[in-house]
Parts: structure tokens; C-alpha cells; sequence
């Protein structure tokens, strides 16, 4: 599958290698495994879905992510694109993946927990608020489409940083926002795209989605 997304995408070789360590099947439930090396998302319980992996690899791309980085993921889901990532970041890294749905973020860190990944933390919470604890974050990544780009996340971003972030409610574009050394920020548009609501104080109403 890794090989397929190389040849079409042209995804790099980092992000490549990355994948080709995590075993997909071990984060979709048992009645998905034979479907994980399949290029589509999955459902993982709660209504919520493991993204496909051409969109993890697209997203690890655009993020320029190099070992040390400390990166905040907002929707952690099933936990396996903080690992594609954990892969990246390495030892010297760090990756804070918050979910708001406890018991998706339970089972993410035991998933993470059963392959070795020490350097995941996976925080149970409203994630369009960031997690000042850990800020600033050198990447920021959402993996819900948000009705605009929440403002906390663009304060815990670190001056030199970079976010992607899906944003809009029926027509969905993936954003690239740069925070540049000064502090400007500049916003580019790689695509249309298809993600679930983000639901939160920065995010959609949880009324609005039903
Ligand atoms: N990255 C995930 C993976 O590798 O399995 C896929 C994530 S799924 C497409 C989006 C996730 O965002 C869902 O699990 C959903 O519950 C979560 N989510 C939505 N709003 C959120 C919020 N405000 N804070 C944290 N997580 C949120």
C-alpha cells in the first residue's frame, strides 16, 4: 500500500518509511483488519473513522515534520497517525494527541501503549482549545474539519511553525498556515477534502453536526 501511495503521491521517502513501520491493523477494530491495508478510512466506534492513508501521508508532508519536533494532534481517533508521526519525530520528539471521546482516547493509548510508543501522550479533552501545558508546539496537525481556524491553536503554534488544519462545514479545504519568525501568519490552500466535524468551544456545536 505504502509502495502504491509512493508512485501516485510521491510522498517522501521519511514519511514513507514511517508508515511502512506501523501496522495499521492493530488500530482498526478485529471486524477491519483484512480492509487496513486498503487506501480508505475505517470506522472506529463513536461514530468516528481512522483517516485513509494517503490523506496521513499528505498531512505528514505538508508539515515538513523532522526529528525533535514537538507536535500537537487534535483528534487522536484511533491513535495511528500520532504513531506515523511518533515514527518521524522520533526519541528526541514528542507528540500530544488529544481526543474528546474517552473511549477512543483509551483505546488509542493502549494500541500506542502495546507497540512501544513512549513518546505519545494522548490527552482526553476539547482539542480547539490546544493544550497549554505543552505549548508552543514547533507542528500542529487537526484531523476534523473545523468551521474556521481556532484561535488557540494559532497562539500555541511556535514562531518558524507550521499547522494543517481542514476547514469548513459541506465544501471542506485543507489549510497550511505558517506562523513566521515574527509572529505574521500566512494561510495557503492545498485542496478540497472530506473530514468529520470538529466539535468544541473553537469548533462546531455539537447541535450543528446532528
Ligand atoms: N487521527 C485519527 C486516527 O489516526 O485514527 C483519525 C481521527 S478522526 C478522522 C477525527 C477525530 O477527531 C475523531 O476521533 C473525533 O472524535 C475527534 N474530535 C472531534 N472534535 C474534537 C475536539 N474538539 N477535540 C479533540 N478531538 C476531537
Amino acid at each position: 500500500m505504502v509502495e502504491r501511495l509512493r508512485e501516485e503521491l510521491g510522498i517522501s521517502d521519511k514519511v514513507a518509511r514511517a508508515m511502512m513501520k506501523v501496522p495499521r491493523h492493530v488500530f482498526v477494530p478485529s471486524s477491519y483488519e483484512r480492509e487496513a491495508y486498503v487506501d480508505t478510512p475505517l470506522p472506529i466506534g463513536s461514530g468516528q473513522t481512522i483517516s485513509a492513508p494517503h490523506m496521513v501521508a499528505i498531512m505528514c508532508d505538508l508539515l515538513d515534520l523532522h526529528e525533535g519536533d514537538k507536535v500537537l494532534e487534535v483528534g487522536a481517533g484511533s491513535g495511528y497517525h500520532a504513531a506515523v508521526v511518533a515514527e518521524i519525530v522520533g526519541k528526541k520528539g514528542k507528540v500530544i494527541a488529544i481526543e474528546r471521546i474517552p473511549e477512543l482516547a483509551e483505546r488509542a493509548r493502549r494500541n500506542l501503549e502495546y507497540l512501544g510508543y513512549d513518546n505519545v501522550i494522548i490527552i482526553v479533552g476539547d482539542g480547539t482549545k490546544g493544550y497549554p501545558p505543552e505549548a508552543p508546539y514547533d507542528k500542529i496537525y487537526v484531523t476534523a474539519a473545523a468551521p474556521d481556524i481556532p484561535k488557540p491553536l494559532i497562539e500555541q503554534l511556535k514562531p518558524g511553525g507550521k499547522m494543517v488544519i481542514p476547514v469548513g462545514r459541506y465544501e471542506q479545504y485543507l489549510y497550511v498556515v505558517e506562523k513566521d519568525k515574527e509572529g505574521r501568519i500566512r494561510k495557503k490552500i492545498w485542496g478540497p477534502v472530506r473530514f468529520v466535524p470538529l466539535i468544541g468551544e473553537y469548533g462546531f456545536k455539537e447541535y450543528e453536526v446532528i
